[in-house]
């Protein structure tokens, strides 16, 4: 099998195409290393059947050919991370939707399928918990940058789904919940890594808002082991599925359990959302998922649980470190 992984080279994609490399499968990447990094691939760099293009996804030409030398698409290549989206809403929405756009459109001359990555950010400040896929989506006010996020990934949905509807482009979307592991950077916003690295340097672990709010982490080789079955599924097609863990932790209880792991001192303090993203910002104060659909259809079984995910991305930073890389 031929597989195009979109920000292949991003946190998740990264660890994507490893799984299909190890397969015997071949894979092309194409990744413009916005948000993605060199670094995460840099070990399949040399490998015969990995292939990659420094490229944004907006290239028609480029995204033309590398679908026509694959058998199927996975569109994982987005601007995400909160505090990212925050700071630049242009980049999100444009990013987000053209680049879907030119996807779908580019696969639907060849009818290769697409499994398109969508976001758990999309039920929005929905408190019908755990959230399923067919459950109402609750966007925030235009004017609060951060929904500019979930609005332009629920539009991808809906191209998604349009394209299977209308012109029998098969499709699959599927909601990652906060997926982690090693490779994933706190650069953009993403909590477990910021409190990782914050715990190991001493300094401050910077919980935002009350703390009460609550998230499920998944680990990434679970959640790419879902990817990859969905995309296998005939079933699967034209569906929506959200993949994750279902295990419910505060962050604040999420922020003493790193703490306890790494047996830091570092003190706990808690930031006001208002200065921590910006004035207004509005948070989802749960986020779990509801994960039978796709338990039904391909198995789906979290295995790794919060503590082993903790551990695993505390030796991927104390490896850095103890390298000279942060
Ligand atoms: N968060 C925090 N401290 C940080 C970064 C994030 O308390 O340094 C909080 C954030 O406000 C949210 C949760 O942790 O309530 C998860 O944030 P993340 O950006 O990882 O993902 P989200 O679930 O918001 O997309």
């Amino acid at each position: 099998m031929r597989v195009l992984i979109t920000g292949g080279a991003g946190f998740i994609g990264s660890h994507l195409s490893d799984a299909y490399v190890e397969r015997g499968d071949e894979v092309f990447v194409i990744d413009d290393l916005s948000t993605g990094s060199i670094d995460n691939i840099a070990h399949l760099k040399q490998h015969p059947r990995f292939h990659y293009a420094i490229d944004t996804v907006h290239n028609q030409p480029v995204v033309a050919e590398l679908i026509d030398s694959c058998d199927a698409v996975f569109h994982l290549a987005a601007a995400v991370g909160v505090k990212l989206i925050v700071e630049s809403p242009v980049r999100t929405i444009e990013t987000n939707v053209r680049g879907t756009e030119v996807v779908l459109a580019q696969a639907n001359k060849k009818k290769k399928k697409v499994l398109v990555a969508s976001t758990s950010e999309v039920y929005g400040l929905s408190n019908d918990v755990p959230f399923r896929e067919d459950g109402n989506l609750v966007m925030g006010a235009t004017t609060k940058g951060r929904w500019s996020y979930a609005c332009s990934k629920a539009i991808d949905e809906f191209l998604a789904l349009a394209y299977w509807r209308e012109k029998k482009l098969p499709t699959v979307i599927v909601r990652l919940f906060n997926t982690v592991g090693p490779r994933q950077t706190g650069q953009y916003g993403m909590v477990i890594p910021t409190f990782v690295r914050q715990a190991l340097a001493g300094r401050p672990v910077t919980v935002y808002g009350t703390g009460e709010q609550t998230r499920c982490f998944g680990f990434v080789k679970d959640v790419i082991g879902a990817l990859i079955k969905l995309m296998e599924k005939d079933e699967a097609v034209g569906q929506v599925f959200n993949v994750g863990s279902n295990e419910e932790v505060s962050i604040m209880e999420l922020a003493r359990r790193v703490k306890k792991l790494t047996g830091s001192n570092s003190e706990i303090v808690t930031v006001p959302y208002d200065e921590a993203y910006e004035e207004g910002f509005e948070d989802m104060p749960r986020r779990v998922p509801d994960i039978s659909k796709v338990s039904a259809l391909v198995g789906f079984r979290p295995t790794v649980t919060l503590d082993g995910i903790l551990q695993s991305v505390i030796e991927y930073y104390s490896g850095r470190q103890s390298n000279g890389r942060s």
